[in-house]
């Protein structure tokens, strides 16, 4: 049997093949009936203007509510991607955090190692200094003749030496 077109008085899917009246079909919904033709009479019978508006509505709304179920699709993909995405991003800086934090931590012990460097090369300069000024007495700078360095001073100088030489080998 051919499909049946809508009720054109109520629009109702709701008909049936009437059995007193074999050749007729009957709207359940409304009561409308006929004509003669069965189900071909049916359908080519001339339907109401309202409902061949509405029908029209109705295939207009369709086609709109498709659009935006698209539209609907892709932007719910969009937002997964994004959620992804972010996801990736969290991870990358919940990796990260460790990775900075012990770099930190690297950097502030090389500071502070080149602080004592420093302190170590200041006190070997001051070292210096002072075995310096002792040869300003020295007879005569010209022919060689130094005097000779303290064993406090030498030993003051050596041992600034081997401070600084610990805190380079430690790099
Ligand atoms: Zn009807």
């Amino acid at each position: 049997m051919d499909k049946l077109k809508l009720c054109p008085f109520c629009g109702s899917v709701n008909l049936a093949q009437d059995a007193a009246l074999s050749d007729y079909i009957e709207c359940r919904d409304c009561g409308a009936y006929g004509p003669d033709g069965g189900v071909e009479g049916w359908n080519t019978r001339a339907e109401s203007p309202e409902l061949t508006a509405a029908n029209a509505r109705v295939a207009e709304l369709k086609r709109v509510n498709a659009i935006m179920d698209e539209e609907l699709r892709t932007k719910t993909q969009a937002l997964f991607n994004l959620e992804s995405e972010n996801k990736v991003l969290k991870d990358i800086d919940a990796h990260r955090q460790p990775h900075f934090e012990s770099l930190q931590q690297e950097y502030y012990a090389e500071r502070d190692r080149r602080m004592k460097l420093e302190e170590a090369l200041g006190q070997l300069h001051d070292s210096a200094s002072e075995y310096a000024a002792d040869q300003s007495g020295a007879n005569d700078p010209r022919c060689g003749v130094v005097q000779p360095i303290s064993v406090a001073d030498g030993e003051a100088l050596n041992d600034a030496l081997r401070r600084a030489a610990a805190l380079l080998e430690k790099k």
